[in-house]
């Protein structure tokens, strides 16, 4: 076959790729038609893949004998790689997401070094430009690639503690400098001959061990409690090195595919750091989570108020407007199922419910729309945390489930508080407040939650999808209408 056709039907397939990635992406944006979107972007996924074998029938004479043997390391390589990622999909929990999602991410960014590494030491780069993109790459791929896996094994409980020591942020400031040092004097080398101190191979790898040793030392000081966004600033990292590889290699599915994740991944994390209205820097540089509660429990006005779940159902029964604030302990409990059963009770029984969503409830983005879709909950009753906060006030019932940090008023009102100018849901305006949880635990944050001791609310002890249970019983033993 002339090499023409297959480099012609190579960049037209790229491009359809590169299209179903925009046009996946698009879908993503609405729930009702994020599926299909998650399915067009695979698509591209997959034609990308598929074409790419069609290079072996550009290969020149001199990579020919090799050409079967990396074929065959290319369908290993495809066969473990993504039998391994579907069988881990399909087993995940929820509540393991952004463990997965570290993982990933690591392997992408993993992946823009190691195609910077092939190229680099197969001496295949030339030229200035593409040898400063190629080193760029490679830098914040390896960082993203050990920064992330850093990530994963704090969120998986593998790294317990935050690793800090004194002097860290200097420590980190002169890796870094030396890393930069390392790259810049590697383009030198590349560009005007090997160097007479070290040969290049070494140069590359000292290059390679010092980004992989910053990305380990910039995750190791920061608290698990704030993983999801760093790596959601990784994700960002990893679509940079990705596009950047792209322009080295010279195809426009990756430069598109990397821009696009790289973009996404800087606008996620300034959302989330939005929502817990603190900045990038702070995230990075601070110790948000592992610091000690703010209020004594002694400071803290009024006390905490148990009652049975049947009497909150009850209560909820008789209620015209419930406001439903599902958080984390929900996705823990895997208790959206019973949830969306008990509100179908609620509703046959005449009552209004809605669905209040904080942007950053769960440990990750999407996370509660995700549970609730599961569920089946139709998402006009889902509402955002703007389009909803004002209905509180008129609402009878604020039912809090599993969810903490999102609905606590000291964001409002102390100033000393970690989460202080944080939006919340403003649930303490309801008239009455009923929270489920199982115990005293804390929120993600380790802070009292002063709504809990509010004269309007009442606590439901346990596991949520337990009191779900007791409560779609109660609602039932009054013999009325049933969903
Ligand atoms: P929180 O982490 O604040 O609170 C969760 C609550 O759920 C706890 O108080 C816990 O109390 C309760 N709980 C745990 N397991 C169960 C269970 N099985 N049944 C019933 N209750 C349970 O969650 P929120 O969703 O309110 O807030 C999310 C926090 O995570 C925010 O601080 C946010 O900033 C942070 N965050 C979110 C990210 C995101 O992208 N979504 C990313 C990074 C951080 P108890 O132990 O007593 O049961």
């Amino acid at each position: 076959m002339p090499a023409i056709l297959p480099i012609l039907v190579i960049a037209l397939t790229n491009l359809v790729a590169a299209f179903l990635f925009l046009y996946g992406l698009r879908r993503m944006s609405s729930p009702v038609t994020a599926p299909s979107g998650i399915f067009v972007a695979g698509i591209g996924m997959v034609a990308a893949i598929a074409v790419s074998f069609l290079y072996g029938f550009t290969a020149s004479a001199a990579t020919q004998p090799y050409l079967m043997t990396n074929m065959a390391l290319a369908v290993v390589a495809l066969l473990l790689g993504g039998g391994a990622a579907w069988w881990s999909g399909r087993k995940v929990a929820m509540t393991d997401m952004p463990q997965m999602v570290a993982l990933y991410n690591g392997m992408g960014g993993g992946a823009a070094g190691a195609i910077a590494a092939v190229e680099l030491f197969g001496g295949r780069t030339t030229g200035v430009t593409e040898i400063i993109v190629t080193l760029v790459g490679a830098l914040i791929g390896a960082i993203s690639l050990s920064g992330s896996l850093i990530a994963w094994a704090k969120l998986q409980g593998v790294i317990n503690k935050p690793w800090r020591i004194a002097s860290q942020q200097i420590l980190n400031g002169v890796v870094m400098a030396l890393t930069i040092a390392a790259g810049a004097y590697l383009a030198v080398v590349l560009v005007t001959g090997p160097s007479p101190f070290i040969p290049t191979t070494v140069l590359i790898i000292v290059f390679f061990a010092l980004a992989l040793a910053f990305g380990v030392l910039m995750t190791l000081p920061i608290g698990g409690a704030d993983m999801p966004v760093v790596i959601s600033i990784y994700n960002a990292f990893t679509g940079l090195a990705v596009g950047l590889e792209g322009f080295v290699l010279q195809n426009p599915a990756l430069m598109i595919a990397g821009m696009v994740v790289g973009a996404a991944g800087l606008l996620l994390t300034m959302l989330m750091a939005k929502a817990m209205n603190r900045s990038i820097a702070n995230v990075v540089f601070t110790n948000f989570g592992d610091a000690a509660p703010t209020q004594a429990q002694g400071d803290i006005k009024g006390s905490l108020k148990p009652t049975e779940a049947s009497d909150a159902a009850i209560f909820m029964r008789y209620a015209s407007k419930v406001i439903i604030i599902p958080g984390y302990g929900l996705a823990v409990a895997q208790g959206q199922q019973k949830l969306f059963d008990f509100v179908k009770l609620l509703q046959a029984n005449g009552v209004s419910v809605k669905f209040a969503i904080h942007p950053v409830a769960g440990r990750m983005p999407g996370q509660m729309d995700v549970l609730l879709a599961e569920a089946g909950v139709p998402y006009d009753m889902i509402f955002q945390l703007d389009d909803i906060n004002e209905d509180f006030a008129s609402t009878d019932v604020a039912l809090v489930i599993g969810a903490n940090d999102v609905v606590n008023p000291a964001a409002r009102t102390d100033k000393s508080s970690p989460i202080f100018g944080m939006p919340i849901l403003n649930a303490d305006q309801a008239k009455q407040v009923y929270v489920v949880k199982r115990g005293t635990g804390k929120g993600y944050a380790g802070i009292v939650n002063t709504l809990f001791y509010g004269d309007n609310c009442e606590m439901v002890y346990g596991d949520a999808e337990d009191v779900l249970v007791k409560m779609i019983e109660a609602v039932r033993g009054l013999g009325k209408a049933a969903a």
